[in-house]
């Protein structure tokens, strides 16, 4: 039987997770990492090269790799990122070497990219699993963003209406992931990629395949 053997069980998942600014996106992944499992020790957060200034708690490194606009531009022509978009005037991408390394190691990398991102991902991997967060209201993520106190009222209205606009893409993501509790929404995450390691297509199958040795 031919395309029995159509993945490798040992390559991690490629997730993408986006969802509006302030959502939690982040603090959700973070806690999933946090957790006792098998899943949990697998699970490794990409981190985004930007062009945007770094909040007063936010680490060069840690948080993202921030640089000058030149810069950014050298990766873009070098074909150092995955993908790359344009976010109220300023850039992001994902540096391609090091979620492919994570990848090949077996390791589940996720992406906390914003649409436009997400879909060249997922036209250049058509295997990665694309999970769309949710506030459980625009009420609670109005509260979320005025409470995070790092930006101007101005950037706050232009984020939540970014969002408003981005939210008609939640049909091009396979899973909705509504972030109404930290713990919640982190256990979810882990289950959702649980289940995607387990679909068909993804298995090698061959030794299911070849002879009965016993
Ligand atoms: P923030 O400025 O709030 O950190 O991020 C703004 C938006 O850019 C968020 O939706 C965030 O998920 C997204 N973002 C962060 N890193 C990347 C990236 O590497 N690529 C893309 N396309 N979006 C990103």
């Amino acid at each position: 039987m031919t395309g029995c053997s159509r993945g490798s069980s040992d390559a991690g998942l490629l997730v993408v997770l986006s969802g509006p600014s302030g959502v939690g996106k982040g603090t959700v992944v973070a806690h999933a990492m946090s957790l006792k499992s098998e899943g949990a020790h697998r699970l490794r957060r990409s981190v985004s090269v930007t062009t945007r200034p770094p909040r007063p708690d936010e680490k060069d490194g840690v948080d993202y790799f921030f640089c000058g606009l030149e810069a950014f531009e050298g990766k873009v022509q070098q074909g150092r990122l995955l993908e790359w978009a344009t976010y109220l005037d300023n850039r992001y991408g994902t540096p391609a070497d090091w979620v492919d390394q994570q990848l090949a190691s077996g390791s589940n990398v996720v992406l906390e990219i914003e649409v436009q991102g997400a879909m060249q991902v997922r036209e250049r991997r058509p295997e990665s699993v694309l999970i769309y967060m949710l506030p459980p209201s625009w009420r609670a993520l109005r509260r979320r963003l005025r409470t995070r106190r790092s930006e101007s009222e101005e950037v706050q209205r232009k984020r939540l209406a970014v969002a408003r606009e981005e939210v008609k893409w939640v049909s091009a993501y396979s899973y909705l992931l509504v972030n109404d509790r930290v713990p919640r929404a982190a256990r979810r995450l882990l289950a959702i990629l649980e289940a995607e390691r387990a679909r068909v297509e993804r298995a090698d199958l061959g030794p299911w395949f070849g002879g009965v040795d016993d």
